[in-house]
C-alpha cells in the first residue's frame, strides 16, 4: 500500500466502503509517480451521501450548535495543515513555500474569519412590521477543482457549516487526498454524522450526480467555465441554487505614474503563483507604450528569478503545472501565442525539465488583446504583456474578455486607480500590491461567475430568507 491508498467514502459521519471497486490513481506531477489513489465514486455512493445530509439537515439548527461545528473545526484544522502542506506539495507540486502560505496558512485564515463572523452576524431582522429570518438553505452539493485543494473545500465547507446547511462534497480526482485530511480533522472534531459527507470521482459521473440530484438543494461550483455551464444546465432540471466561482483572465493596470520595478515584479510574482494555476492571477499586464520596453526589460528579469524544481528543495520557487494535460494545454497556448504572433520575452513552450510536468517561467509581448492568449485563460506560468495609449484604453482592454474576477491597478495617486477600479468589470482589485484580506468577497463579474465566496457575502450565498408578517398587536407589545 502506498503512502497515501484512500479506500472509503465518508458518509454519515463514517468511512464507508465505494459501491464500486474502481479507483483513481493519484499522480505527483513533479515525479510522475503515482502517490495513492482514491475511489472512483458512482451514482450510487452520491445517493447515499445525500440521503445522509438530508437526514442531518435540521433547518432549525441553533446558533450555539453551529458556533460550536466551526470552532470545533477551526481547532482540529490547525494543527494539521503541515500535514496538509506536504501533501498539497506532493499532489499537485506546490513549493515549500507556496504549500505553507497560499495553500494551507490562507484557508485556515478564512476558517477563523468564519468562527468570527459567526459572533457578530445577526440572522434575523424587523424591518417595517416583518420579522425577516435567514435560515440554512438546505444540503449544499459541493465541487471543487485541484489548484487550490485545501482553501477551495474551506471557502464552501466552512460557510456551508457556518449558516446551518450539510454538505456533500466532490473534490477534483487530480489533488484528492489533502481533502481526506481535512475530512479527518472534520470527524476528529466531532461533527454530527451527515454534517459533511465526501464522495471522491470523476466529474461526469459524480459531479453531475451531485449536480443533478433532487435532494441537493444548492450547488457550489468552482472549476472551468465550460464545465460551469454543464453544472448549472443539469442543476436547471430541479431549479436549484447554483453557484460559479469560474476562470479569469484578469488585468494587472499599471498607470504612467506607478512605481514600475515594483508594479513589474510584484505582477510577475502574482502572475507565476502556483505555477499560475490561479483563477484569480492577473495574466495581463498593462503598460503605458513610453514605459514598454522598460516593463518588459523588468519582466525578464523577475520572470528568470524563478527557480523552477523540485517543490520540496528550498530553493525553487516555480513547481510543475499539476497534471499533463495541464502541461500539454499550456504548451499549446504558448506554441500559438507565437504562431499568432507574440513575442517570446523569455520561457516557451518546451518542457522545463525531463521529468515531471514543468513549463519554464514565460513572458509574451506584442500581444493583441483580440488574440487566443489575450482572451482564454492558460492556467500556466504565462505573462503576456500588453501597451495601451491612455487611461481610455487601459480600461477598454481590461474590460475586453468575457471573465471579470480579479485585477490590479498600480498608480501614484489613490485617487485616480480608485476612480479607474470603479470602472472594471470584475470582482475583485488590487491597489498596488494591498495585503489580501480573507473576508473580502470573491468572485465573478460576466463569464467569471455567479455569487460570492469568503466574508459575509460568501456566508449569505448559503442562507435564504423569510419574510414574517407581523401584526400590529405584536408590534405594538414589542415596543
Ligand atoms: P474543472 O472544471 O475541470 O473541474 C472542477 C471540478 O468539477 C472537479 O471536481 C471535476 O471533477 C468536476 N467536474 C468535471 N466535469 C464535471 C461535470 N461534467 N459535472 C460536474 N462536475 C464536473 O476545473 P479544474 O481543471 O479542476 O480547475 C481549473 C479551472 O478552475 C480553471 O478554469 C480555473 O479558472 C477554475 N478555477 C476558478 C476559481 C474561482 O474561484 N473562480 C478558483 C479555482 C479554479
Amino acid at each position: 500500500m502506498d503512502q497515501h491508498d484512500r479506500t472509503r467514502h465518508y458518509i454519515g459521519g463514517q468511512w464507508v466502503q465505494p459501491s464500486g471497486t474502481d479507483r483513481i490513481a493519484v499522480v505527483n506531477p513533479a515525479t510522475e509517480q503515482v502517490i495513492g489513489h482514491v475511489p472512483a465514486g458512482t451514482v450510487d455512493d452520491v445517493d447515499r451521501a445525500v440521503t445522509a445530509a438530508r437526514n442531518a439537515f435540521d433547518p432549525g439548527v441553533s446558533m450555539a450548535e453551529r458556533r460550536d461545528r466551526v470552532a470545533r473545526l477551526v481547532a482540529a484544522l490547525e494543527p494539521r495543515l503541515p500535514d496538509i502542506a506536504t501533501t498539497i506539495g506532493q499532489e499537485i507540486g506546490a513549493p515549500l513555500k507556496v504549500q505553507r502560505g497560499v495553500q494551507t496558512a490562507v484557508p485556515m485564515a478564512i476558517a477563523s474569519s468564519y468562527r468570527d463572523l459567526l459572533e457578530e452576524t445577526n440572522f434575523e431582522e424587523q424591518v417595517g412590521n416583518s420579522l425577516v429570518i435567514r435560515e440554512p438553505y438546505g444540503v449544499v452539493g459541493a465541487i471543487t477543482p485541484w489548484n487550490y485543494p485545501l482553501y477551495q473545500v474551506v471557502a464552501k465547507v466552512m460557510p456551508a457549516v457556518a449558516a446551518g446547511c450539510t454538505v456533500v462534497l466532490k473534490p477534483s480526482e487530480v489533488a484528492p487526498l489533502s481533502v481526506y485530511q481535512f475530512v479527518e480533522a472534520a470527524h476528529e472534531a466531532g461533527l454530527p454524522p451527515g454534517v459533511l459527507n465526501l464522495v471522491t470521482g470523476y466529474g461526469p459521473e459524480v459531479g453531475e450526480a451531485v449536480a443533478g440530484h433532487p435532494g441537493v438543494d444548492l450547488v457550489s461550483f468552482t472549476g472551468s467555465t465550460a464545465t460551469g455551464r454543464r453544472v448549472a444546465s443539469i442543476a436547471a432540471d430541479t431549479i436549484k441554487k447554483v453557484c460559479l466561482e469560474l476562470g479569469g483572465k484578469s488585468a494587472n493596470i499599471i498607470l504612467d505614474d506607478a512605481d514600475l520595478n515594483t508594479a513589474v515584479k510584484v505582477g510577475v510574482g502574482n502572475a507565476f503563483l502556483n505555477s499560475g494555476q490561479t483563477c484569480a492571477a492577473w495574466t495581463r499586464m498593462l503598460v503605458p507604450e513610453s514605459r514598454y520596453d522598460e516593463a518588459l526589460l523588468l519582466a525578464r528579469q523577475a520572470a528568470q528569478r524563478y527557480t523552477v524544481g523540485d517543490p520540496f528543495d528550498p530553493a525553487t520557487r516555480l513547481g510543475p503545472l499539476a497534471s499533463q494535460t495541464q502541461q500539454a494545454r499550456v504548451r499549446g497556448y504558448i506554441e500559438r501565442a507565437v504562431a499568432d504572433g507574440a513575442r517570446l520575452v523569455t520561457g516557451g513552450p518546451e518542457p522545463a525539465r525531463e521529468r515531471g510536468y514543468f513549463i519554464a517561467p514565460t513572458v509574451l509581448a506584442d500581444v493583441h488583446s483580440d488574440s487566443e492568449l489575450a482572451q482564454q485563460e492558460v492556467f500556466g506560468p504565462v505573462l503576456a504583456v500588453m501597451s495601451y495609449r491612455d487611461d481610455d484604453e487601459a480600461l477598454r482592454i481590461a474590460n475586453d474578455t468575457m471573465y471579470g474576477l480579479s485585477g490590479a491597478i498600480w498608480s501614484a495617486d489613490h485617487r485616480r486607480a480608485i476612480a479607474l477600479a470603479r470602472r472594471i468589470q470584475t470582482g475583485q482589485l488590487d491597489i498596488n500590491g494591498a495585503a489580501y484580506n480573507p473576508r473580502a468577497p470573491f468572485g465573478g463579474y460576466k463569464k467569471s461567475g455567479i455569487g460570492r465566496e469568503l466574508g459575509r457575502a460568501g456566508l449569505e450565498e448559503y442562507l435564504q430568507t423569510k419574510s414574517v408578517q407581523l401584526p400590529d398587536s405584536v408590534i405594538s407589545q414589542q415596543g
